[in-house]
Protein backbone atom coordinates (compact mmCIF):
# COMPACT_ATOMS: atom_id res chain seq x y z
CA UNK A 1 0.00 0.00 0.00
CA UNK A 2 1.57 3.32 -1.11
CA UNK A 3 -1.33 5.38 0.74
CA UNK A 4 -1.68 3.98 4.52
CA UNK A 5 -4.65 6.57 4.79
CA UNK A 6 -7.57 4.63 5.30
CA UNK A 7 -10.84 4.91 3.27
CA UNK A 8 -14.55 3.74 3.95
CA UNK A 9 -16.91 3.23 1.28
CA UNK A 10 -20.30 4.05 1.42
CA UNK A 11 -23.46 3.88 -0.80
CA UNK A 12 -25.02 6.69 -1.98
CA UNK A 13 -28.28 7.53 -4.68
CA UNK A 14 -27.01 9.55 -7.67
CA UNK A 15 -29.15 13.00 -7.52
CA UNK A 16 -29.34 12.98 -11.20
CA UNK A 17 -30.14 8.88 -12.19
CA UNK A 18 -31.21 7.63 -9.11
CA UNK A 19 -28.52 4.93 -9.16
CA UNK A 20 -26.76 3.51 -6.16
CA UNK A 21 -23.25 4.14 -6.65
CA UNK A 22 -20.26 3.22 -4.13
CA UNK A 23 -17.61 5.87 -3.30
CA UNK A 24 -15.00 6.22 -0.70
CA UNK A 25 -14.34 8.58 1.59
CA UNK A 26 -11.46 9.68 3.90
CA UNK A 27 -11.04 7.47 7.15
CA UNK A 28 -10.32 9.86 9.34
CA UNK A 29 -12.61 12.95 10.17
CA UNK A 30 -11.89 16.09 9.47
CA UNK A 31 -10.39 18.66 11.52
CA UNK A 32 -13.18 20.95 13.66
CA UNK A 33 -14.33 23.65 11.99
CA UNK A 34 -12.86 22.18 8.50
CA UNK A 35 -14.82 21.49 5.53
CA UNK A 36 -16.98 18.72 6.09
CA UNK A 37 -17.69 18.24 2.47
CA UNK A 38 -15.48 15.88 0.63
CA UNK A 39 -16.16 15.64 -3.43
CA UNK A 40 -17.07 12.27 -4.32
CA UNK A 41 -17.04 11.40 -8.44
CA UNK A 42 -20.09 9.75 -9.52
CA UNK A 43 -20.20 6.60 -11.89
CA UNK A 44 -23.75 7.48 -12.90
CA UNK A 45 -23.67 10.84 -13.87
CA UNK A 46 -19.62 11.41 -14.56
CA UNK A 47 -20.57 14.02 -12.08
CA UNK A 48 -19.16 15.24 -8.46
CA UNK A 49 -21.29 14.58 -5.67
CA UNK A 50 -20.60 16.12 -2.04
CA UNK A 51 -20.44 14.35 0.93
CA UNK A 52 -21.03 15.23 4.82
CA UNK A 53 -17.71 13.33 6.09
CA UNK A 54 -19.23 13.56 9.54
CA UNK A 55 -22.60 12.47 8.81
CA UNK A 56 -22.71 10.95 5.53
CA UNK A 57 -25.35 12.39 3.57
CA UNK A 58 -25.18 13.83 0.65
CA UNK A 59 -24.84 17.36 0.26
CA UNK A 60 -26.42 17.31 -3.42
CA UNK A 61 -25.03 17.54 -7.31
CA UNK A 62 -22.23 20.15 -7.92
CA UNK A 63 -24.27 23.13 -9.40
CA UNK A 64 -22.34 24.73 -12.89
ZN1 LIG B 1 -24.34 11.35 -9.89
Amino acid sequence: MADRKTWRPIIFSCPNTGDRVQGLLPGDMPEPGADDLHPVSCAACDGVHFINLRTGVMIGAERS
